[in-house]
């Protein structure tokens, strides 16, 4: 058991909320008449996610799809896999990817591409948090909630190692502590 690293907190609850709010009017507006499917990018997103479609009062489907690109460590291996697929079709729909982070843009450029294949009408992005100091390939963020600096983030659904995800606030580890 070495030291574990403690969270330090950079957005909390107050924050948190009016980000929320922020976006789910932005997709209210774009999307109030379009029944669209909102996919979760599983584990990650699922706070995020359950926080948003409680703000959003217009019918909408809800997915979640799970992948990997990430092996152990915090470097993304650039590989991206569907671990868990999708329980419905979204051909012929119109698509809201919610993501917990966008940092190289390997997963979201991956999930783009896979669900593109599937015939959506339209596909955009919903990202709680980006990275862009560390982005490799250009990812459109529709929806953006954070830009966070190039630390480790943590809390509100993120984790390390499957810690911390039920944190409220978005910290960070490491680095500056
Ligand atoms: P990518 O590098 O492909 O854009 O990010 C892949 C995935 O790595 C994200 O969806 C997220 O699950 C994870 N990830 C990237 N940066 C961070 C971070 O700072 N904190 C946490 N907890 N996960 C991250
Ligand atoms: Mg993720």
């Amino acid at each position: 058991m070495g030291l574990k690293p403690k969270p330090q907190v950079l957005f909390g609850r107050k924050e948190i909320e009016a980000a929320v709010s922020r976006l789910a009017a932005e997709i209210r507006g774009d999307y109030h008449d379009k029944h669209p499917v909102l996919i979760g990018v599983l584990k990650g997103a699922f706070v995020f996610l359950a926080d948003l479609v409680r703000q959003l009062d217009f019918p909408l489907e809800v997915e979640f799809i799970r992948l990997s690109s990430y092996g152990k460590g915090k470097e993304s291996s650039g590989k991206v896999k569907v671990v868990q697929g999708l329980g419905s079709n979204v051909k012929g729909r119109h698509v809201l990817i919610i993501e917990d982070i966008v940092d190289s843009g390997l997963t979201t450029t991956f999930l783009i591409d896979y669900l593109g294949k599937k015939k959506p009408v339209s596909i955009r992005v919903c990202a709680l948090t980006s990275k862009p100091s560390r982005q490799k390939l250009p990812v459109t963020i529709g929806y953006l909630g954070f830009t966070v600096p190039d630390k480790f983030i943590v809390g509100y659904g993120l984790d390390s190692g499957e810690e911390f995800r039920n944190l409220p606030n978005i910290c960070f580890i490491g680095g500056d502590e």
